[in-house]
């Protein structure tokens, strides 16, 4: 069938499933999607972005679940302690009598996933930058596209799932991000506790606006990943997280010489504006593009994940399909307060998630956190933080504006390696 500029696509086949980004949550839904079992057998199609500025470097997902998960072969490490300190240096450290703190590379979860989709018939993958996903006016939707060579590639699904990440976020009331630097270190002296990663470490200098921190994931007694993290209204440049990082390494941390195996940068939107999960009759958002990311926190896997089995679920049993919310009506209510409190500096950082680890069971705030609490334990949560400042900040939200927002920016770019 010819295209609008006259040529011939190169290809044209119909798939039940399309879908868009082979990031964490494409490769999820195809994942669930193509577990054994189901009583349909569904056709898919996934497109990943050809190598290039499109494909996001090898990143680390840090998550929480009970018990086993379906990743737990792919794991670099996972734990059942958490640890958060204050400014003033002072440790709280947490047990997880159910839940694992899990750290999982992106780059072996790749591997895991493509295994389950080697070996699934009804799959197939393909490598394209995709320019625009609509609807069809006779139902279903079209992916449009270029491969590496240039040739147009276009796809048909009943449903299209779109990861494409977001050019420019939601009009919002409050839009931080949290940006990060981090270094995979190798030290010659064994100094770090493998047994208890460090969540959020606030010995670090506070920004102008928002909150710094430092947060350590111990792989052995000499290795670990070692991040320098903000929220707030802008990323550093290059220099600035590097000044950060050594400073948080040597002065803080005292790690004596070491070695600087890789590195990792990010930037994650933490607004209160709302992601549509339906771009069209037959076009639906997914991951980040669609609202997974927790404003509160940057947490954005186990959304994901709850999001595909639901999905998949739906599909692989000849069901209706409903995309479920990442986040509930009412967490997300309570995530803009935090933001608003946070970006107007009524409250402190260290103050603040000090007292929440300090006077709320880890497990229940991180089910908190996954949506999983009900009203009177958000409520029990919520008491735990500094009260004034956060009803003042209730009472002012009504009457805030949503602002349009800026682009996601680029995270700085670096050498992959060095010694230090
Ligand atoms: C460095 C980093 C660390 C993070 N760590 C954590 C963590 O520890 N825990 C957590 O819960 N969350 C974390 N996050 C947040 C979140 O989990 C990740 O951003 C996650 O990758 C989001 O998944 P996604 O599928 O929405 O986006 P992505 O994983 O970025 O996937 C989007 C995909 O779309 C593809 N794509 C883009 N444009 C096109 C196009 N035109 N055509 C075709 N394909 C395209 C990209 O190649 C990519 O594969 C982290 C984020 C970053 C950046």
């Amino acid at each position: 069938m010819p295209d609008r500029e006259g040529a011939v696509p190169t290809d044209v086949p119909d798939f039940d499933v399309v879908i868009v980004g082979a990031g964490a949550a494409g490769l999820s839904l195809a994942h669930h999607l193509c577990a054994p079992g189901g009583r349909t057998p569904l056709s898919i199609a996934l497109v990943g972005a050809p190598p290039g500025p499109l494909s996001p470097p090898r990143r680390t997902w840090c998550f929480w679940e009970r018990g086993a998960g379906p990743y737990d072969g792919s794991l670099t490490a996972s734990w059942s302690r958490l640890r958060v300190r204050t400014a003033d240096g002072s440790a709280v450290t947490a047990r997880l009598p159910e839940l694992r703190y899990k750290m999982l590379r992106s780059d072996d979860f790749e591997t895991l996933v493509g295994r389950r989709l080697a070996g699934s018939r009804g799959l197939r993958r393909t490598t394209a930058t995709v320019e625009s996903v609509r609807d069809l006016p006779g139902g279903g939707a079209e992916v449009l596209g270029r491969d590496a060579a240039g040739e147009r590639v276009r796809l048909r699904g009943r449903h299209v799932f779109d990861s494409r990440p977001p050019r420019l976020l939601p009009p919002a009331r409050t839009t931080l991000l949290q940006h990060f630097s981090g270094w995979f270190v190798r030290t010659e002296r064994p100094v770090f506790d493998p047994a208890v990663p460090d969540l959020m470490d606030f010995r670090t200098p506070r920004p102008a606006r928002g909150l710094s921190f430092g947060y350590v994931l111990p792989i052995d007694a000499r290795t670990a990943l070692v991040e320098y993290t903000e929220f707030s209204p802008a990323p550093l440049d290059a220099d600035a997280y590097r000044q950060a990082l050594d400073h948080y390494t040597r002065e803080v941390l005292r790690l004596g010489p070491f070695e600087v195996t890789a590195r990792e940068h990010g930037a994650i939107p933490m607004t209160d504006g709302r992601f549509p999960r339906r771009a069209g009759r037959s076009v639906y958002r997914i991951g980040t593009a669609g609202g997974a990311t927790r404003p509160s926190t940057g947490y954005t896997f186990a959304a994901v994940q709850r999001q595909s089995r639901a999905i998949a679920a739906a599909l692989r049993a000849g069901r209706p399909l409903r995309v479920p919310a990442a986040h509930s009506r009412r967490s997300r209510a309570m995530d803009a307060v935090m933001l608003r409190a946070l970006d107007t500096g009524r409250i402190d950082g260290s103050d603040f998630f000090g007292r929440l680890f300090r006077g709320v069971p880890a497990e229940r705030l991180l089910t908190f956190l996954d949506g999983g609490s009900r009203w009177y334990e958000d409520l029990l949560i919520g008491v735990r933080t500094p009260v004034a400042p956060m009803l003042r900040t209730v009472a002012e939200l009504p009457f805030t504006p949503r602002r349009p927002a800026l682009p996601l920016p680029p995270p700085p770019s670096g050498p992959e390696e060095s010694r230090s």
